[in-house]
């Protein structure tokens, strides 16, 4: 579940929620209670590839790397 960050424009905390991408853009309460809060544009990892494979050109090793060697 990616995670959000928001901060509390009343206490001026900031703190992370899980939440499903569906209610991204839902309101969020900060852990103190108020409901002023703005949600930061933060790195969103989503679970899954952490990195693409990037199709190197160097380097010894294997056939085409990529699939589709057949
Ligand atoms: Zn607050």
């Amino acid at each position: 579940m990616p995670r959000y960050e928001f901060r509390c424009r009343t206490c001026g905390d900031t703190f992370e929620l899980s939440r499903p991408m569906a209610e991204s853009s839902d309101p969020a309460s900060c852990p103190a209670g108020h409901d002023d809060t703005v949600k930061l544009l933060s790195a969103v990892a989503v679970g899954g590839s952490a990195a693409a494979p990037a199709p190197s050109g160097g380097g010894g090793g294997g056939c085409c790397g990529g699939g589709g060697c057949g």
